[in-house]
């Protein structure tokens, strides 16, 4: 992810303000440092970082801080808010009808993103077409069509074709019931004349309300010279930026100096290959994770929607029970079905205020790791269980192990396991119901 450790480092400087009353330039030089280190190894534009450490340390020492507002909690503020201003606010796209094109080197992700676009519109309630205009690279019209298969969205596309300005034409009458019409259209390996050409028709054809430039996180520092082209070819420029694949190791600054090069801003964000893997950039969101602040609104927002999917509103099921105190081994079943939805753990937890640091370090190493296999066959075991153990597993003895073990066709060891995962789960949301709302907000202050 785009300034990975940024979080990590910059709580350790900011850690040394702690119980100081004033802030020297000496402790602004170091922090302006370890934030320099981590842009520029996220390749971020050198004159960016130089323009945002500039920002922070006038702020910094001639700014006067509010009163009853610590020096440590003041510089984090004006970090956060510098941050905020480097990436930007999010592309606007209203959920309305629209059409948008998607630009961008052959292998950026284009293709992928036009139908994890269409999924999440269709998840807001619009209905989205996808319109597949590549006949350049081989394949192209089969993964498209698979992928708005996947994505459950309306697809066009002319297999046999080699005409894109003509598929355009022709898919966005074939679609025109479609709310929001995503037209993917050809790359190139590089910036090749004939890619600008065919781009440009397809623009004056579509004349799309939003033309977004898809690139991959590992752009790095050619990010520049490619928004610029772009931004050219489009009538009316580059209006914003998707960065994908930050599931992999690339930092993604550089696509941070495309967003300044072409005066755009960052719409989505892909992490992962499947049609879900994609999230709307939320500037606010995205920086306060990075410092390790949380993103408590995706993480609801995910939860939610990983909820409706299990159905995880069943009538005997209800997940404030649970906030009270009550886990049963029920519970622990929908809540693993649920995490399951919701992408990789580690994801969810750095959502988490605080979990990154504090909290998580005092649960054992393993407590959330409920890999697929091991949940399948807890569910076998649940499977074998009475009414009773579920509601209750400390009635679960050694007898009554051996009977679920040989029930289950688990070993004995599979079930003390459950038993150990559910006591775990429980012993944590212990403590989640021990923090009360004034520790929450301290948390995501830290
Ligand atoms: P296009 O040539 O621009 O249309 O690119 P594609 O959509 O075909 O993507 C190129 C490759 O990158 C494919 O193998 C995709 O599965 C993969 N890909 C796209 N987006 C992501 C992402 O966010 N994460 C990962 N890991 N792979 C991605």
């Amino acid at each position: 992810m785009v300034l990975d450790d940024l979080g990590s480092s910059l709580r350790g400087t900011l850690d040394n303000l702690r119980g100081k009353s004033r802030i020297s330039e000496e402790d602004i030089q170091d922090i302006v440092k370890e934030i320099q280190r981590s842009l520029l190894q996220a390749d971020v534009d050198v004159s960016l970082v130089q323009e945002l450490s500039d920002n922070i340390k006038t702020r910094a020492l001639e700014e006067e801080p509010p009163g009853g507002t610590s020096p440590r909690d003041w510089v984090l503020r004006i970090v956060y808010e510098e941050l905020v201003d480097l990436v930007g606010e999010s592309t606007e796209l209203p959920l309305e009808e629209q059409t948008i094109m998607l630009a961008g080197l052959q292998g950026s992700g284009k293709t992928t993103t036009a139908a994890k676009m269409a999924w999440w519109f269709s998840k807001k309630g619009l209905r989205p077409a996808v319109i597949q205009t590549d006949t350049f690279r081989p394949g192209a019209y089969d993964q498209a069509k698979q992928m708005a298969e996947r994505a459950e969205v309306e697809f066009y596309g002319e297999p046999d074709s080699d005409d894109p300005v003509q598929i355009a034409r022709d898919g966005l009458e074939a679609t025109a019931d479609a709310d929001v019409q995503i037209v993917d259209t050809a790359g190139r390996h590089a910036l090749e004349d004939d890619l600008i050409e065919e781009l440009e028709q397809i623009d004056r054809t579509v004349e799309p309300d939003h033309s977004l430039l898809v690139l991959d996180a590992a752009i790095g520092q050619g990010a520049k010279d490619q928004a610029q082209k772009f931004d050219e070819a489009i009538a009316e420029g580059v209006d914003g930026v998707v960065i994908t694949k930050l599931d992999g190791t690339a930092k993604g600054g550089g696509a941070l100096a495309a967003v300044n090069e072409t005066d755009s801003t960052i719409a989505f964000l892909g992490a992962g290959e499947t049609v879900k893997d994609i999230e709307r950039f939320e500037p606010s969101g995205f920086i306060s994770r990075l410092l390790g602040m949380g993103d408590l609104k995706q993480l609801t927002e995910r939860v939610e929607r990983a909820m409706e999917e299990t159905g995880a509103e069943d009538e005997d099921w209800d997940p404030e029970d649970m906030l009270e105190g009550q886990f049963t081994l029920k519970d622990m079943r929908k809540q693993m079905e649920t995490m399951n939805k919701m992408g990789p753990l580690d994801q969810v937890m750095d959502m988490i205020p605080g979990l990154g640091g504090g909290l998580m370090d005092q649960l054992p190493d393993d407590a959330m790791d409920v890999t697929q296999e091991r949940m399948r066959d807890f569910e076998v075991v649940m499977d074998s269980m009475t009414e009773e153990e579920l509601e209750n597993p400390r009635v679960v003895g050694q007898s009554r192990t051996e009977r679920i073990a040989k029930g289950s066709g688990k070993p004995e060891e599979r079930i003390r396991e459950l038993l150990q995962q559910h006591k775990q789960m429980e012993q944590m949301l212990k403590q989640f119901q021990g923090m009360g709302d004034g520790d929450m907000e301290r948390m995501m202050q830290q």
